[in-house]
């Protein structure tokens, strides 16, 4: 089995990108997601931060207040640091855990969609990287435009991240979203095609 890393700045198209590969039959470990299901209620990891960061971070339904939670933990680099002790073992065994499964599943080609995929260095693991690339103004305007972003929120997340050119020198791909939706199609089918030729078939 192959693991694909799949990352690019935010409003990049990564997500739309994801969604392409999946229907080439590849499956999809979304980072995001996990990071999500590991403070869901009934996780563990939920309990401990409620005991770290108090319990009033749980809402009446049992769910995460993500923002009182982010208020606290991003108030210091102290409880920032706790924050990621808590939260960190559990993305890393959850995320093994679903490599595991697509393996067990017999899954040839897994895409591994990782916003910081290149911040953190994980594209060094990967046995390729593609990096979806667009323009920061025009990643501005969709984020404004479709996500509902305010344009301040917009550029100060969009800075928060590596330089473009740095997250671009780590592709083995580069798919080109500043063109229509549509003209995704094809050039994802054709990195499709190459890392089919390149790291294995479908057949085999
Ligand atoms: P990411 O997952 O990288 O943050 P998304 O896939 O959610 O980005 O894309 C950001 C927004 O831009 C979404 O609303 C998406 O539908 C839209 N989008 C993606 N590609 C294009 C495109 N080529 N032209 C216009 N809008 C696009």
């Amino acid at each position: 089995m192959k693991i694909i890393g799949l990352t690019g700045g935010i409003g990049s198209g990564k997500s739309t990108v994801a969604q392409l590969l999946e229907q080439q039959g590849w499956v999809l470990v979304d980072a995001d997601r996990i990071a999500r299901d590991i403070v869901e209620p009934g996780q563990p990891a939920l309990t401990e931060l409620a005991d770290a960061f108090g319990q009033d971070i749980l809402l009446p339904n049992g769910s995460l207040d993500r923002g009182l939670l982010a208020s606290r933990a991003f108030a210091s680099r102290e409880k920032t640091d706790l924050l990621n002790s808590i939260t960190h073992p559990r993305i890393q065994e959850e995320t093994q855990a679903r490599f595991e499964a697509a393996r067990q599943g017999g899954a040839e080609f897994v895409v591994y969609d990782m916003p910081l995929l290149v911040d953190k260095g994980l594209h060094r693991d990967m046995d390729a990287t593609i990096v979806v690339d667009v323009d920061a103004e025009e990643r501005v305007r969709r984020l404004v435009e479709y996500r509902g972003l305010e344009e301040t929120d917009a550029r100060r997340r969009i800075a928060a991240q590596i330089p473009d050119d740095v997250r671009r020198a780590a592709a083995d791909f580069v798919i080109d979203n500043n063109g229509p939706r549509e003209a995704l199609d094809g050039q994802v089918a054709g990195v499709v095609e190459k890392l089919h030729a390149l790291l294995g078939s479908r057949d085999s």
